[in-house]
């Protein structure tokens, strides 16, 4: 199944992403991590790519469209993907049904995790994640049981370098101005679910599996 996870920052995209790549066996391309794991590296595009991070805007559709085309040729997406922050912005999705018509891949469905921008901006700020294995934490909602500490591999927990506040509101003027307006081009498309995403997370997972049994998995 190809799938596409989308919604605005903190919405929930990478911590059910976790849960479904477990469930279904397929691989999680998020081209968020791939640009912090070039920043990391320090690699030309990390560097590129961190001066648009650092300020809440997107990386240049050229430059991310480049590495979501090769990412998607690589033969472990063949029998299906969740992609997760791609597209966010209209270019995107138009090259990106070039893209997947060029692999013969037709999408099972959009899911679209909505939360009110209200919350949106506490999620983000309250984000930690592990240095090690990438896991997904949040200091009150979803707490780890030893503090700073990995539950899954005990590794240390850190805060990424865009989810201050004043980042975090200027990437949510970016979805809505740039991101938002997707949803009506897959809602034409036929293949968007809307999912709920102020629930709980085993709730929200379980309203994603409810969409995933309801999306026509024919042709892929
Ligand atoms: P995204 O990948 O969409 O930016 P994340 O999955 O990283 O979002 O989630 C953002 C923050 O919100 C994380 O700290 C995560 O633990 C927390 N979170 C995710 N889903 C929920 C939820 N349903 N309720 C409360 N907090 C959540
Ligand atoms: P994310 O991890 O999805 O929150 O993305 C973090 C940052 O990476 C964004 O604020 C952008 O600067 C950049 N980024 C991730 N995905 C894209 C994309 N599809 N297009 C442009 N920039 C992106």
């Amino acid at each position: 199944m190809y799938i596409l996870l989308m919604g605005p920052p903190g919405a929930g995209k990478g911590t059910q992403a976790e849960r479904m790549i477990e469930e279904y066996k397929i691989p999680h391309i998020s081209t968020g991590d791939m640009f912090r794991a070039a920043v990391k590296k320090g690699t030309e595009l990390g560097k590129e790519a961190k001066r648009y991070m650092d300020s809440g805007q997107l990386v240049p559709d050229a430059v991310t469209i480049g590495i979501v085309r090769e990412s998607l040729a690589n033969p472990e997406c063949k029998n299906g993907f969740i992609l997760d922050g791609f597209p966010r912005t209209l270019e995107q999705a138009q090259a990106l049904d070039a893209i997947l018509a060029d692999l013969g891949i037709k999408l099972s469905g959009v899911i679209n995790i909505s939360v009110a921008d209200e919350k949106l901006v506490g999620r983000v700020t309250g984000r930690r994640i592990c240095k090690n294995c990438g896991s997904t934490y949040h200091v009150e909602f979803n707490p780890v049981k030893v503090d700073g500490i990995c539950d899954k591999c005990t590794g240390a927990l850190y805060q990424r370098d865009d989810d201050k506040e004043s980042t975090v509101m200027k990437r949510l003027e970016v979805y809505h101005e740039q991101t938002r307006p997707l949803i009506e081009y897959y809602t034409q498309q036929g293949v968007y679910f809307a999912i709920k995403g102020d629930q709980p997370i085993d709730k929200v997972f379980s309203d994603i599996n409810s969409s995933i049994k309801g999306m026509n998995h024919d042709n892929n």
